[in-house]
């Protein structure tokens, strides 16, 4: 297996516009495994233009219940599982996402009984197992484990980042967050840092272009982070490699990656990367051999 991490969908918030990037979710392959990050609109498309095999899709982590991060966690299974799934997926995600899983099913049970019966396809509700988490270890096998630390989106109080360890080999998510601290520790020497950007002159022109400008900024401006202040946590946690994602905005004509670049290169100094769709980078060579 390719060991990659893979930006599907680079986009802040649900709004789609013509040509433009979609919402968040990324993929990564390590150790074996592969695991999906969000699971915002495009993701099941994203995947398969990725090269990844919806019959193989095995772990699937939710940051936070913001649309732009979960509206497609139930199309992507069960297209997955029209696909011929027949291996157990397993859900990670903060209190509430079994619930949207759950539901999801319940719109989707007439297809679904039909196509159990009429298709022979096993009982998709068997397949899957939701495990809601909070701070602290999520996942633990083999050699990969998944750390979560809560991080400052207000008014949600369930958004993880999420650190991903195997074999020497790291990789953070920051989520959804306002300019937090904590994530500086959380990120300590990780690979790739992919942490959510939002700069300031594009927020100005976006607040004007939808209506309900000082109260769209205000939110904004408490809930994530400016791409100087994601530079920031970069170099306070000596990563590696810093890409920035989730953008606000990132779909202005007059944003380009050189405004983002010349925003971070005020507190970043190492490897950059502006996120963007289909983008993939390569993971580092495992430090143990594996057996
Ligand atoms: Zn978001
Ligand atoms: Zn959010």
């Amino acid at each position: 297996m390719i060991e990659r991490l893979v930006l599907l969908g680079t986009k802040g918030g649900p709004a789609l516009r013509p040509g433009g990037p979609m919402p968040t979710s990324c993929l990564i392959e390590i150790g074996g495994r592969s695991a999906v990050i969000d699971c915002g609109l495009g993701v099941t498309k994203g995947l398969v233009d990725a090269g990844l095999s919806l019959k193989g899709l095995d772990l699937v982590f939710i940051t936070h219940l913001h649309s732009d991060h979960v509206l497609e966690l139930g199309a992507l299974i069960h297209t997955a599982w029209t696909a011929g799934l027949a291996t157990p997926v397993r859900v990670f995600g903060p209190e509430g996402t079994r619930d949207v899983w759950a539901h999801f099913c319940r719109s989707l049970s007439y297809d679904i009984e039909t196509r159990i019966v009429d298709e022979g396809r096993p009982d998709i509700l068997a397949l899957v197992t939701v495990t809601e988490f909070s701070q602290g270890r999520v996942f633990e096998e083999a050699d990969l484990s998944v750390e979560a630390l809560r991080v400052d989106h207000p008014p949600v109080t369930e958004c993880y980042a999420l650190r991903f360890n195997e074999n020497g080999r790291s990789v953070v998510f920051s989520a959804d967050t306002c300019h937090f601290q904590p994530l500086a520790a959380f990120a300590e020497g990780a690979d790739y840092l992919v942490h959510e950007a939002m700069l300031l002159e594009g927020v100005d022109r976006l607040v004007a272009r939808t209506g309900n400008g000082a109260r769209l900024k205000e939110h904004l401006m408490a809930s994530h982070t400016l791409a100087e202040d994601a530079g920031r946590i970069a170099s306070d946690a000596g990563c590696a490699h810093l890409v920035l994602n989730h953008l606000i905005p990132a779909d202005d004509p007059q944003v380009g990656p050189e405004d983002w670049e010349r925003a971070v290169r005020t507190t970043w100094e190492g490897s950059l990367t502006i996120g963007r769709d289909g983008l993939e980078l390569p993971l580092k060579r495992a430090s143990a051999p594996r057996a």
